[in-house]
């Protein structure tokens, strides 16, 4: 690895946080004196973040969270910057830290499903276990790569799991791992299949990110999605790219929004599909917005 200047953090934890808009005051606070963008939530049942600054500084911000006793057992994973992931700051006090609005039974600092490290892991897989693995990101995320012959429920947001159950039903019977980015989705998304009579389900602890540090180019296929303007991760390794451009088939991870608002669909486009004035992900979308421009 070479020098890094820039460094993104990324963090979560469920434990009951008393008052969330004072923390969210002091996070905001410690992330303006150190330089750093991103966003992070901030609830009643914890917190979940993700903070770009210049590599020093944001180890300086890691070190001050974890003297928080609530937090100090916290998992930070680290993945290379390239100083403009994230467009501003922005730390917001919410109900959930992954909006899911599943019921409240629903809560990881009660239940959730047991963890399994990156390590036992790779052992499943280097052993033959009979086990599946359920991606829990959105569908979206699943198309620049995933684990291979994990299932994708086709989740268009993390609210949609009730909606897609039935879909993963041949599974109930199964060893189940649920994967996602960094462990955080999965945290509600295991302890509802447990709640909805899946009977062995896991979860893999710090998620793909966690796994992609430590065996990089290894049971994962193509490049790892992320909410910020690097849009893949790369944790070095060999990758073959798997995205496909939803237009035309090509082999591409680039990502573009269809230029009909009110669709905006994020989906993978080649450069040769993107269009000037804009991507759309569908003739129906181009028609839609090429027909208010005739009559406007
Ligand atoms: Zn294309
Ligand atoms: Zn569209």
């Amino acid at each position: 690895m070479g020098i890094m200047t820039y460094q993104v953090l990324l963090f979560y934890k469920y434990v009951t946080v008393e008052d969330p808009a004072a923390l969210a005051a002091w996070i905001r606070d410690r992330a303006v004196y150190y330089g750093l963008t991103g966003r992070c939530l901030v609830a009643e049942e914890g917190i979940n973040g993700t903070f770009e600054g210049e590599t020093e500084k944001t180890e300086s911000f890691a070190q001050e969270i974890l003297a928080d006793e609530r937090f100090a057992d916290m998992q930070i994973k680290r993945s290379a910057g390239n100083g403009a992931a994230f467009p501003k700051l922005a730390v917001k006090v919410r109900k959930e830290i992954v909006g899911t609005r599943f019921p409240e039974t629903i809560d990881p600092r009660k239940k959730t499903a047991p963890r399994i490290t990156p390590d036992e892991l790779r052992e499943w897989y280097e052993k033959g276990e009979d086990f599946v693995v359920i991606d829990m990101r959105n569908d979206y995320e699943y198309q620049s790569g995933h684990f291979k012959d994990s299932i994708n429920p086709g989740l268009e947001n993390s609210r949609d799991l009730p909606e897609v159950l039935p879909k993963l039903e041949p599974y109930k019977n199964k060893k189940v791992l649920t994967v996602c980015t960094g462990g955080v989705r999965c945290e509600k998304m295991s302890a509802f299949l447990l709640e909805n009579g899946f009977e062995d389900v896991q979860q893999l602890e710090n998620g793909m990110h966690g796994y992609m540090e430590k065996y990089p180019g290894k049971d994962f296929e193509g490049a790892l999605y992320t909410f910020d303007q690097r849009l893949t991760m790369d944790f070095g390794g060999e990758r073959e790219v798997i995205g496909r451009c939803r237009l035309c088939e090509t082999k591409t991870e680039a990502y573009v929004n269809c230029a009909n608002l009110a669709c905006h669909l994020h989906f993978l486009a080649c450069e040769n599909c993107q269009g000037e004035k804009g991507t759309f992900c569908s003739s129906e979308c181009r028609n839609v917005v090429e027909q208010v421009a005739v009559t406007a």
